[in-house]
């Protein structure tokens, strides 16, 4: 899509931009076609500016984040990209209120969040170690483990809605589900207040999260370039079981392998594109249909044109 010399210029002003820019840099799959426009904005004020430009042109507008829960189209993906995700060049900010809640931008790493929340003696935060991308990725993935996710300690986010305007939004657990959030569509996330609890023993919390990284550098096959589990957990069962007891464990196509260590991943094992990836997808979900009549609904987001 060729998006108009005068609409570059005018998101120039108010954002870095890059066009056709390569999107496998930005995802952890290392895969994924041209944004026709990436825009990185400064601020949350360029951020409504950059949606009402794109309202305005009726250009297709996408948010991604840390890129680590995406699949991108080897043809890449029209219209805007905007990036929210800190960089070199931008860090989010991560404060502790007088209320006791933390704040944290929605750009900022979970790594950093956990860290900030872990030197000040708080818990609650565990189930984000080892969990890549940032925060407001995390908010609309209501990402997490066994241990908890984004739902049990969001208070309120802030926003920027489909029409470009700035807003906030409480949150409480009727709005989540299994890895997702209902904030309403077109949202987008720019910060958000957590509520955490005093760790009994902060050490304890410290050697928890060292455990858990432990368990995940273990468990999950960091070696290789993913998007973590690819499929959600159905009702009742296990993913990563019925790939295996389907048979399926290494099973490859092109570049893309199911992970022997943990059958829910899918690795970047060999150069592979994301059709082979979504090519897997696809044999998985088959054949696991075949074996159980199951139907495994993936996790990961697949968006762009493959
Ligand atoms: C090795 C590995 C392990 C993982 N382990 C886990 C795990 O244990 N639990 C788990 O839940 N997930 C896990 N994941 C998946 C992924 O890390 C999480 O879903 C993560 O929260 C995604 O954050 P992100 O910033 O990378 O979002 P992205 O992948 O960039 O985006 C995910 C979705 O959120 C949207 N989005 C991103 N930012 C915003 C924003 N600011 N406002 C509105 N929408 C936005 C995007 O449009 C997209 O739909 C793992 C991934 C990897 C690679």
């Amino acid at each position: 899509m060729n998006i108009p010399r005068n609409v570059i210029q005018a998101l120039g002003e108010c954002a870095r931009v890059k066009e056709k820019e390569p999107l496998k840099t930005y995802t952890t799959y290392r895969t994924g076609g041209p944004a026709d426009l990436l825009v990185f904005p400064g601020d949350n004020e360029s951020l409504s500016r950059i949606v009402r430009i794109a309202a305005d042109e009726s250009l297709p507008l996408t948010v991604i984040g840390g890129g680590s829960n995406l699949l991108v189209g080897d043809k890449g993906l029209e219209g805007i990209v905007i990036r929210l995700c800190e960089d070199s060049l931008r860090k989010g900010e991560i404060v502790l209120l007088e209320d006791g809640t933390i704040y944290a931008d929605s750009i900022a790493s979970k790594e950093r969040f956990v860290e900030f929340a872990v030197n000040l003696g708080y818990s609650g935060m565990e189930f984000m170690a080892g969990i890549p991308g940032c925060i407001g990725g995390g908010i609309i993935m209501n990402a997490g483990t066994s241990m908890g996710a984004f739902a049990d300690i969001l208070v309120d986010v802030d926003l920027v809605d489909s029409g470009g305007n700035r807003t906030a939004a409480l949150i409480d657990r009727s709005m989540s589900s299994y890895r997702k959030m209902g904030i309403g569509d077109g949202a987008i996330i720019t910060g958000a207040r957590i509520k955490l609890s005093r760790a009994a023993d902060a050490s304890r919390v410290r050697s928890d999260i060292e455990d858990i990284l432990g368990d995940r550098r273990k468990k999950h096959p960091l070696d290789y370039p993913s998007a973590g589990s690819v499929f959600k957990n159905p009702d009742g069962y296990s993913s990563w079981k019925l790939i295996d007891e389907a048979g399926l464990k290494g099973r490859m196509v092109g570049g893309a392998r199911v992970s022997e260590l943990h059958t829910n991943f899918i690795i970047n094992a060999d150069g592979a594109t994301s059709r082979d990836i979504r090519n897997l997808i696809c044999l998985i979900q088959e054949t696991v249909f075949q074996y159980f009549g199951i139907r495994l609904e993936t996790e990961i987001k697949m968006v762009g044109v493959f």
